[in-house]
Formats: C-alpha cells, sequence, structure tokens
C-alpha cells in the first residue's frame, strides 16, 4: 500500500497535535466527568440573536456577502469599538469580518510574516499561536513569564529574545490560559518596546468583554500604537457565539487591504446567517453581555478563593473564564497531576505544560461551569488533596 504520509509538507508534519486534544479524548471515554477542560462560554447564545439568524434564513439571505463581510454588520463593529474601547476603525477598508478570531489571527500572521521572520509568543499561552506561525513560514519565539508577576511580560525578558529577524509579538489580553489582564501601564511598556525595534503587535482581544476589575484597554489605545496594530477580535466568548464562527480584524488600511487578498482567496467571506446573528448581537446584546460578564465574576470569584483554602494558590485573574493555579506542592508535574485528577476522582482540567515551558507546575480550570459543578469538582479536588499530600 502506497505511504501516503510522503505527500506531507515537511510543515504539517512538524507541527505536533494539541495537548488539550488528548485530555478530551481520556475524559470523552468515562463517566459523571466533570469537564473544567473546555475554552467556552457554558451559555447557550441569546434568543433575540439566534431568531435573527433564522429570520435572514427566512428570507432566503443564503448567498456570499461582501469579502469583507456585510458592511451593516461593519458599521455596527466600527460604532461597538468606539463606543466600548475608543477605538476608531474605517467599516469601509479598515476591518474585515472573519472565520471566528481563529481565521483573524491565520490571515494577520500570514500577512506580515516572511519566510524565517520570527514572532516573539508570550508563554503561557494560547495553544493556536506558534502553529499559526509556522503554517505562515516563521519561527515561534517563546518568551517565558513568571508567576511572581502574575505571568506579565516584561520589557527585558522581550529585549533579550527580541533579533534582527522579529517581525511581530503576539499579545493575549484577557489571556488563556492565566487569565492575566494587562493594563494601561503594562501595555505602555510593550509599546515602548514594540517602537524601539519597530514591531508589529497582534493584539488578540477576544476575551475583552469578561474583563470583572477594571476597565479593558486596548493595545490599539496605547498612543501611537494603532498604526502597528492588528487587533484580532469575535463574538466567541463574550457573546457565546462559539459554534457561530465569526470573529473580525481591525487594523489600518493597508494592512487590511493585505490581509483581505489573502481572505478573499482563501475563504470568500464569513458564514452569512452568522453575520447577521452578529449585527443583532451588537445592536441588542449589551445586557445580555453584562449579564453572563456578572455571572462569570460571581463564579470566579467563588472558584478562585476555593482554590486558594483547598491549597492550590492562584493569582486572582482579571478576566477571560481560566483559574490558572499552581500545583507545585504536589511535587507531581501537571500532567501526572490532571491525569491523576481525572482517573481517581473524574475532574477534567489541561496541564500547564500544553500552554508552554512556564506553563508546568500550573493547571488550567475553566470555571464556565455550573456554580453546581464548580463546588462539587472543589469537593473532589480537595479530596483528592487530602488522601495524597
Ligand atoms: N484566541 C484565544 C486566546 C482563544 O482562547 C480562542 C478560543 N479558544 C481563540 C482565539 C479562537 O476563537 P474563535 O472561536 O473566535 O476562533
Amino acid at each position: 500500500m502506497k505511504q501516503t504520509k510522503t505527500y506531507l509538507s515537511k510543515t504539517v508534519e512538524e507541527l505536533k497535535p494539541s495537548g488539550i486534544r488528548r485530555f478530551f479524548d481520556l475524559a470523552a471515554g468515562m463517566e459523571g466527568v466533570i469537564s473544567l477542560g473546555v475554552g467556552e462560554p457554558d451559555f447557550v447564545t441569546s434568543w433575540s440573536v439566534r431568531e435573527a439568524a433564522i429570520l435572514s434564513l427566512e428570507q432566503g439571505y443564503t448567498s456570499y456577502t461582501a469579502n469583507a463581510g456585510l458592511l451593516e454588520l461593519r458599521e455596527e463593529i466600527a460604532a461597538y469599538m468606539e463606543n466600548s474601547f475608543g477605538l476608531e476603525y474605517s467599516a469601509s477598508n479598515e476591518m474585515i469580518v472573519t472565520v471566528g478570531a481563529s481565521q483573524a489571527l491565520d490571515i494577520a500572521l500570514r500577512a506580515v510574516v516572511d519566510p524565517g521572520d520570527e514572532v516573539i509568543v508570550i508563554e503561557p499561552s494560547f495553544v493556536s499561536y506558534i502553529p499559526l506561525v509556522n503554517l505562515a513560514g516563521g519561527k515561534g519565539v517563546a518568551v517565558q513569564t513568571k508567576k511572581e508577576n502574575d505571568f506579565k511580560v516584561t520589557p527585558a525578558e522581550l529585549e533579550e529574545v527580541i533579533t534582527h529577524r522579529t517581525k511581530a509579538i503576539i499579545l493575549c489580553s484577557p489571556n488563556n490560559p492565566t487569565g492575566t489582564m494587562l493594563n494601561e501601564q503594562d501595555l505602555e511598556a510593550i509599546a515602548t518596546v514594540a517602537k524601539n525595534h519597530d514591531l508589529v503587535i497582534i493584539s488578540d482581544e477576544i476575551y475583552a468583554e469578561l474583563s470583572y476589575d477594571e476597565k479593558f484597554v486596548s493595545f490599539a489605545a496605547i498612543e501611537e500604537m494603532r498604526e502597528r496594530t492588528i487587533l484580532i477580535s469575535g463574538f466567541s466568548k463574550g457573546f457565546a457565539m462559539t459554534g457561530w464562527r465569526l470573529g473580525f480584524v481591525c487594523a489600518p488600511k493597508e494592512l487590511t487591504e493585505a490581509m483581505l487578498k489573502i481572505h478573499q482567496y482563501a475563504m470568500m467571506c464569513a458564514p452569512t446567517m452568522a453575520q447577521f446573528a452578529a449585527i443583532e448581537a451588537l445592536k441588542h446584546g449589551n445586557e445580555d453581555v453584562n449579564g453572563m460578564r456578572k455571572s462569570y465574576r460571581r463564579r470566579r470569584n467563588y472558584f478562585v478563593q476555593s482554590l486558594n483554602e483547598i491549597g492550590l494558590e492562584c493569582h486572582t485573574p482579571g478576566g477571560a473564564f481560566y483559574a490558572f493555579p499552581s500545583i507545585e506542592r504536589t511535587g507531581l508535574t501537571s500532567e501526572q497531576f490532571a491525569e491523576r485528577l481525572l482517573v481517581e476522582e473524574k475532574v477534567a482540567v489541561v496541564p500547564g505544560n500544553v500552554f508552554g515551558q512556564s506553563g508546568e507546575g500550573h493547571i488550567r480550570c475553566s470555571y464556565a461551569s455550573s456554580m453546581e459543578q464548580l463546588q462539587e469538582s472543589i469537593k473532589r479536588m480537595k479530596r483528592f488533596l487530602e488522601r495524597q499530600f
């Protein structure tokens, strides 16, 4: 039989499968598991948003839209970005509606990376960044952050990995997996580095709506940074719309035009009915988003306090819906901890090492689960810890 592996490109062959998958597969074969593993809201999309999609189908809007997305949606996005974050982007030539933030990241990287260019990824990090950099022909350069600094990168840590090949830095605030949110001062420090080395900043702001203690500040709002920022966002998290596959990217005109070339050939446009749904989400979704934010905040407060009480030290995450407690005192690696917790107490969490070297010694728990499930998971984790450590 023909060895089909010989057809594969070197780039793809070298990509490693995501470490999160293995735990999903393990948990899927077991009964009674409480999963704190998935990175998505536990809310169903608001009914009015679903209804808007249904109406668009009833009205027969089943064709492609403009490559950049429905103009009405782009106008809503422009108004939303201005009202929520004080950012001005032109609906006509500074934004593209994409298939999730995932596709926005992909076209952003492909638009700026030449073969061999280096892109800095701040770890612990969302698992897609380095593979997407590699697929774009670039080299992902990881920089490790420290728990003592709440996993915030320092200018010195960035300077250490910058070379003449460095093209861009990917930022993610609020962060997956740590929940850390960067404030204005943190962003300004990074801005100075970006300016000194003339770097592009790809700012993943998909969790912008989910910040609990301080007002979210976009990197593009920092003085002189708009011109070098590619802002990635979308509807998956804040609007509870993961399955609709709808995101967007905002950037200055030249960068947007470059990304649009890739988007029009590779994707044509984002799904039409999802775009109609998103118009409704932006027009009337504010109250629902606020309600979800309050609910996550309540659950964060309970969950993080409880983790600390049972002896899993955890900084208070300012945003997103992840807690990233330390498991160092158990002496186990994060993989050993996650595997034993799953087998012995049927609680699924993600081992921190899948998010990079500095994620080791931690686990990622998503608190986008019901209060009852969170309480039960704490009970089980307490029992697990008391039994052995
Ligand atoms: N960026 C981050 C940091 C994420 O956590 C996720 C989803 N897990 C994405 C991007 C992708 O989002 P989308 O569903 O919009 O593609």
